[in-house]
């Protein structure tokens, strides 16, 4: 699976560090690491990560295959 940060957006609230460790980690005070490429195994647990984001700055896989690219330019 696919996963983007908008890091712009993000405020290091880490709720997604704390749903998806495996996924996302603080590193320091306020900067976010993640993995773009998580193991399917972890979907549920990033999309948890996702919806939990206070300011919907976690997006998933928005850039993969021609549907989502067609919705993408619908939006
Ligand atoms: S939950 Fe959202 S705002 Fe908080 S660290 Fe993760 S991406 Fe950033």
């Amino acid at each position: 699976m696919r996963v983007v940060v908008d890091l712009s957006r993000c405020e290091g609230y880490a709720q997604c560090a704390f749903l998806a460790p495996e996924a996302f980690r603080m590193h320091g005070e306020e900067a976010l690491m993640y993995d773009p490429n998580p193991d399917d195994a972890r979907r549920d647990q990033v999309l948890r990560a996702a919806a939990a984001c206070p300011v919907q700055a976690i997006l998933v896989d928005r850039l993969e295959g021609p549907d989502s690219a067609v919705e993408a330019t619908r939006s």
